[in-house]
């Protein structure tokens, strides 16, 4: 039987490349998403790729949809973390809302969504787990405390759980994405985003495409020797230790 993934977000932005690169390498991929029903009704006729709706910051409605897509098909091989949410403000004005809604949709998530399948994954001996972080999660970025946290959040969760995951065959690893061109960073302001471009080496936005490409090479089961890893896909902007 071919594997299967789960894309969490997977429905539009990044996510969307994302469960392409998979399907395109043979996956039979379910992408989740939280409410924009629109976009995921033309996602699954444009691709025929199934799409599933539930909040990955809600324990119980992990717990639930993953079992649906598993009774659909199969158990899970490789699941990405990819779905998030932006807050931004300067910290003396951020709300303790705009603070839980990120670390809920983004960090918390990624708890809620491995806790379903890293068991399984262990007990199968074979598993692939890839966390979507950020530049901003490495470098920090002012006006987003809250997400910053989070995705820096997700490395630490990344390299943990690779160590538990060592001698089972299940490999954790993240993709840390600089500024790619989708609609989270198409609401900037223009002049933000022309001052962003300046500062990424190869002078242009990355492509969802791009970063489809390195989440399907870590999802690769020839990727066995990888993991704990943060791959960047950042255009050179950022160089982390
Ligand atoms: P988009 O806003 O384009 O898409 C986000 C996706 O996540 C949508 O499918 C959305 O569902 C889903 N989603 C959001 N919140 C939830 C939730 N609570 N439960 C379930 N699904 C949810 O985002 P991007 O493609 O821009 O970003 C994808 C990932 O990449 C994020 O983790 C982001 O932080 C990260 N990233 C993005 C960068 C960029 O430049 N764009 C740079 C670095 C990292 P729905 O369609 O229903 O709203």
């Amino acid at each position: 039987m071919g594997k299967t993934a789960i894309v969490t977000g997977g429905t539009r932005g990044i996510g969307r490349a994302i469960s392409l690169a998979l399907k395109d390498k043979g996956f039979t991929v379910a992408a989740s998403y939280a409410g924009n029903d629109d976009a995921a009704a033309a996602f699954k006729a444009e691709t025929g790729i199934g799409v599933y709706k539930w909040d990955v910051g809600d324990y119980e409605a992990c717990k639930a949809g993953v079992a649906e897509v598993e009774a659909a098909q199969g158990n899970t091989d490789v699941l990405v973390n990819n779905a998030g949410i932006t807050r931004d403000g300067f910290f003396h004005k951020m709300t303790p809302g705009q603070w839980s809604e990120v670390i809920r949709a983004d960090l918390d998530s990624v708890f809620n969504m491995s806790h379903q399948v890293f068991p399984g994954m262990r007990e199968r001996g074979y598993g692939r787990i890839v966390n979507i972080s950020s530049i901003n999660g490495q470098k920090g970025q002012m006006g987003q405390t809250n997400y910053s946290a989070a995705k820096a959040g997700m490395l630490g969760f990344t390299r943990a759980l690779a160590q538990e995951g060592a001698r089972k065959g299940v490999t954790v690893n993240a993709v840390a994405p600089g500024y790619i061109a989708t609609e989270m960073v198409a609401a900037l302001d223009e002049k933000v985003l022309q001052s962003i471009v300046a500062q990424v080496p190869v002078g242009r936005l990355g492509t969802p495409e791009e970063i489809g490409a390195s989440v399907a090479f870590l999802a690769d089961e020839n990727a066995g020797f990888i993991t704990g890893a943060v791959l960047t896909a950042n255009g050179g902007q950022y160089f982390a230790a």
